[in-house]
């Protein structure tokens, strides 16, 4: 392995300084993300957008003692005196260098992918073919940066027996250093389009650039009738490894017959080396997914020359990768495909593809909102004509343009429905999508214009009843409970139950943003869920389940230990697994609520397996307060605080380093200042409720619907089941689309809740029904079908309110509210 003094005669840094050499197992670029300090280095690097040196001191606090820099070692020595330093010039080079030094120690075959679109989906679908007969290290997602792929190919280790990188560019010299890096045998160059055509003269430049990764490569995998492509590699690569396909060119290693598709499925034909026909079948039609597939199948034949035709089955099972192509239902029996993924006219020409074929299956009319591209290299008045012929190509029915470029070109769509705004927020304020009715609505656009609100827009409409919740609000509450305890004070967030019901993986990641220590969930499912959906934090399990071992350890979770029963078969479970270092782990003990947790008696026998255990260590011990929120229990709380500090004691003091010690959740941060220890567990005040005061400190979550109906009656009418309901005077009646099934308690009928609209205090009226209810309007003649109110999250009707209505706790109304309620999330 990797040690600092290997790294100080690999890297010959301008200075150093290494007071105990250590083994490196793992590389920190980014302060959050530290999961555990040992063997692990931290690399300041220095972007436009930050420098990783301001984090030094805070981390070698947080126990890293191995730091790669670029500024003097005399800045930090004081601070760090057991800290070992590298110096160099360079550190993004220098870690490059290292992620190099690492690549050489494997000579297992490597595949580099390379090329404008399909990088992440050959990827992808090469790892679904092959990992049933290969042990595969790959990117994660779209790592294919400079920063992406040493990071990537940091994690190759014996285990493995492949290896899949990306290498993506942006700029004319970047490839060398990741192909230094990635040092490929095989090198799959996918679509080249014109992203990122900016920074580069033509065309060919790009190409040569990337070709650069195939350089010592024993094959190249290409498309051989792309002209462009084929002359540059014929003459760069004097014929050595060639693997091009071919449609048209029998004599092609890999020669494409026929490409049929019917359906969903489409049915590939080709000849490998010139022998008999295969086929392969996949699950896809469109142009896109086909070519990558082709790249799939000349790859497999490469490094597995049985893999036909016994196991061409695997292609059938191909899952689409879920990236940029995101379709959505909207409202008006609209349909929503997003792509903000990239903004050039090849993705736009893949995307107008994708959604040609939605239309043709659905029959619906095909629409664009595109604003102005600045990734093409080419002349605004060419690209913008190259545009319109798109449009026309396509037969796109209404075609809306954003932004200046395309509004000063509005004569060059002359014969295509269209309309043309210069800004979102222009498109927004014209009101012009709600007219928008049964057509399939592809939205594309460079990020800066921020399209996601009109997709917003698009579906927020249609769900006519909507969880609101508000992402700002959420960071401010943060803050809020971050004031309150001592800066060195660290912080878990409970987003146990769906984040209380809002969404696990948006509480996740907006949290991660705001720098929190830790999140806890409650099941083991629940951390694999966040992990797959790339949050990095340190996740508790609460409540961990004795035969999700091996799945908590996949995906690197911590669990709570509460029994004796559960440490054994954890520590049962380690020993199937290759580790590096002890696993982390936090010890729950019972003070006196008798929910989960080591009774003190126990203790003995605890410390005793501790001690002798060095597959695991505890990173923290942990109790829960029973009563934190209620003064009339304070003696009862004090006493559990005291056994807590007595059980902790007798634990930490059985163990050679020291624990982090916590026991407060929301109420007790707010009541028991000086018990915070080392750190905190922030459950509901997260979600703005303050559940000392029963006050709202920044309203997160928001329940809103739509007026489906509206009825004028006569006084004396009965309404809704059992004629509960009676009009005493004549009126109107709203009917809304939510019931008891979506949580929405029949507690609440019969003019127990009063929604709010336009300030006016609406009651319900007769039974809430199982998806609907009724609510009595008469008193806003102006309210109209269609419009969209507040049920409760407001100022006026602020969840405690329903809670009370409910005769429960504001926690039990949040995550009982059903998941068809669709979740809408903002800043
Ligand atoms: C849910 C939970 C919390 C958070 O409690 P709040 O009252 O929501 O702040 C803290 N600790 C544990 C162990 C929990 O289960």
């Amino acid at each position: 392995m990797l040690t600092m003094s290997k790294a100080v005669a690999v890297l010959q840094p301008t200075e150093n300084r290494i007071i105990r050499d250590e083994p490196i197992a793992n590389l920190l670029t980014d302060s959050r993300s530290i999961i555990n300090s040992e063997q692990t280095l931290f690399i300041a690097l220095v972007t436009p957008s930050g420098n990783g040196h301001i984090y030094i001191r805070e981390l070698y606090q947080r126990g890293i003692r191995n730091f790669l820099i670029s500024e003097a070692i005399v800045t930090f020595q004081d601070d760090c005196p057991e800290a070992n330093f590298i110096s160099v010039r360079n550190t993004l080079v220098a870690m490059q260098e290292l992620a190099a030094y690492k690549r050489a120690q494997f000579h297992y075959s490597v595949i580099g992918i390379t090329g404008s679109n399909g990088k992440t989906v050959v990827k992808e679908f090469l790892y679904q073919l092959l990992h049933h007969d290969f042990n595969i290290v790959r990117s994660p997602k779209s790592y294919n940066s400079q920063l992406g792929v040493p990071l990537s190919v940091w994690n190759m280790s014996d285990k493995h027996d492949l290896g899949i990188f990306e290498a993506g560019i942006s700029k004319p010299g970047e490839m060398s250093s990741l192909r230094e890096v990635i040092n490929p045998d095989i090198v799959v160059i996918t679509g080249i389009g014109s992203a990122h055509q900016e920074n580069f003269s033509s065309f060919e430049e790009k190409l040569q650039e990337k070709l650069l990764l195939a350089r010592y490569a024993k094959q190249i995998v290409y498309d051989a009738d792309n002209m462009v492509i084929n002359a540059e590699i014929e003459r760069s690569f004097l014929h050595t490894g060639l693997f091009g396909w071919s449609r048209k060119n029998e004599e092609a290693p890999l020669f494409i017959k026929g490409v049929h598709t019917e359906g969903e499925h489409t049915e590939i034909t080709f000849k490998l080396y010139k022998g008999p026909d295969q086929t392969v079948a996949i699950p896809f039609t469109d142009k896109a997914s086909i070519e990558d597939v082709i790249h799939c199948i000349a790859v497999t034949a490469i490094l597995k020359p049985s893999f036909f035709p016994k196991k061409a089955i695997y292609f059938s099972e191909l899952k689409p990768i879920e990236m940029r192509l995101e379709l959505k239902n909207g409202y008006q029996n609209n349909s929503i495909i997003n792509d903000s993924y990239s903004n050039d006219l090849m993705s736009l020409e893949v995307a107008l593809d994708f959604q040609q074929r939605k239309c043709k299956a659905s029959g619906a009319r095909p629409v664009v909102i595109l604003t102005d591209i600045y990734e093409s290299g080419l002349e605004p008045d060419i690209l913008y004509r190259k545009v319109a012929t798109l449009m026309r190509r396509f037969d796109i029915q209404y075609f809306i343009g954003v932004g200046y470029e395309l509004m000063s070109r509005q004569d060059l769509f002359s014969d295509v429905s269209a309309s043309f705004f210069p800004s979102t927020s222009a498109l927004l304020s014209a009101e012009i999508l709600g007219q928008i009715a049964d057509s399939c609505i592809l939205i594309k656009g460079a990020r800066r214009f921020s399209l996601e609100t009109v997709s917003d827009r698009l579906v927020r409409q249609l769900n006519q009843t909507a969880l609101e919740i508000d992402l700002t609000a959420l960071k401010q509450n943060v803050a809020h409970y971050r004031a309150m305890i001592p800066s060195d004070c660290k912080m878990v967030c409970m987003i146990k139950a769906e984040g209380y019901g809002l969404g696990a993986f948006e509480m996740a990641r907006t949290l991660e943003e705001a720098n929190v220590d830790y999140l806890a969930v409650a099941v083991t499912d629940e951390g694999k869920y966040l992990r797959q959906m790339g949050i990095r934090c340190p996740i508790l399990i609460m409540n961990p389940e004795i035969n999700s071992w091996d799945t908590l350890i996949e995906y690197d979770l911590q669990p709570e230990i509460y029994s004796l029963k559960l440490l054994n078969s954890f520590c049962e479970a380690l020993s199937g697994h290759q580790q590096v270092e002890p696993y982390p782990v936090h010890i729950k003990c019972d003070t006196g609520m008798h929910r989960l947790g080591f009774m003190e008696k126990e203790l003995p026998r605890l410390c005793e397996i501790l001690v002798r255990s060095s597959r695991i260590k505890v990173h923290s011990i942990f109790s829960h307060l029973a009563g934190a929120d209620d003064p009339a229990l304070d003696a009862f709380t004090q006493k559990q605080i005291d056994t807590f500090i007595r059980m902790s004691g007798a634990i930490s003091h059985s163990l050679p380093y020291k624990p982090l010690l916590h026991i407060l959740n929301t109420a007790g941060i707010q009541r028991f200042s000086q018990y915070h220890f080392d750190m905190v567990r922030l459950g509901i005040g997260l979600y703005g409720i303050d559940p000392v005061t029963n006050g709202t400190i920044h309203a997160v979550a928001k329940l809103t619907s739509t007026v489906l109906q509206i009825k004028e009656l006569p006084a004396g009418e009965h309404i809704g089941y059992s004629c509960r309901g009676v009009m005493k005077r004549a009126g109107r009646i709203a009917i809304i689309p939510i019931g008891y099934a979506d949580g929405f308690s029949r507690k609440m009928g019969n003019g127990a809740l009063e929604v709010y609209i336009n300030g006016v205090a609406c009651p319900t009226i007769g039974n809430i029904c199982m998806d609907t209810c009724m609510i009595d309007i008469t008193d806003v003649p102006e309210l109209t079908e269609g419009t969209r109110i507040t049920l409760f999250g407001s100022p006026e009707v602020p969840l405690q309110t329903v809670a009370k209505i409910m005769d429960t706790i504001p926690y039990e109304v949040l995550t009982g509210l059903s998941p068809r309620i669709q979740r809408i999330y903002f800043q």
